[in-house]
């Protein structure tokens, strides 16, 4: 069966109305995939701790529209930027098991 306009839109999430700020350590952080990613920013306002932004504009020199990271220490792991991404636009953002992070990035996440 086909979904309606409704049915679809209901699992989007939804926009916060204030921004929290981290209490404790997720188990799961976002992590954009760059390459893949259009830079459209349809994800930043549904991020409740407002932790995605551009990257740095030197980053890439080829690129118009720069893409969008996280920054990861302030990710609470809730996954709406991923639905957002998914359901609105694209498919650029993971959830990464956070020891994984911190292996592949060489960082800690407190
Ligand atoms: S919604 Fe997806 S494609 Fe658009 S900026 Fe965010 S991660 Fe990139
Ligand atoms: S999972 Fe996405 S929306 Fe949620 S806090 Fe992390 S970056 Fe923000």
């Amino acid at each position: 069966m086909i979904k309606g306009k409704r049915d679809f839109y209901s699992t989007v999430p939804k926009m916060p109305r204030v921004i929290l700020s981290k209490k404790k350590t997720p188990k799961l952080v976002a992590e954009v995939d760059e390459a893949n990613c259009t830079g459209c920013q349809v994800c930043v306002p549904f991020c409740p701790v407002d932790c995605i932004e551009p990257v740095a504009a030197d980053k890439y020199s080829d690129v118009t529209i720069p893409p969008v990271h996280v920054r990861y220490n302030e990710c609470i792991g809730c996954r709406a930027c991923v639905r957002a991404c998914a359901q609105l636009t694209w498919d650029a953002i993971r959830m990464v098991d956070k020891a994984e992070f911190e292996e592949k990035h060489g960082v800690t996440i407190e």
